[in-house]
């Protein structure tokens, strides 16, 4: 989820929803939003997977 605002020279700024980083600032199009959501690499969302794999690790461990 990315919240997007527009700043008053026309120009984007995307922000991630998940863990609040600023993704990009003063883009020129909305083509570009897209393509700089797609390569942010969210780091709460690599944290709750990692946290996912070790709770499923654990179940494993305690069967
Ligand atoms: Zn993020």
């Amino acid at each position: 989820m990315y919240s997007r605002t527009q700043n008053e020279n026309g120009s984007y700024n995307t922000r991630c929803l998940d863990c609040f980083m600023t993704i990009a600032s003063c883009v020129a199009c909305e083509k570009d939003l897209d393509f700089l959501e797609s390569r942010h690499i969210c780091p709460e969302k690599a944290l709750a997977a990692l946290l996912e794999i070790e709770k499923a690790t654990t179940l494993a461990e305690r069967n």
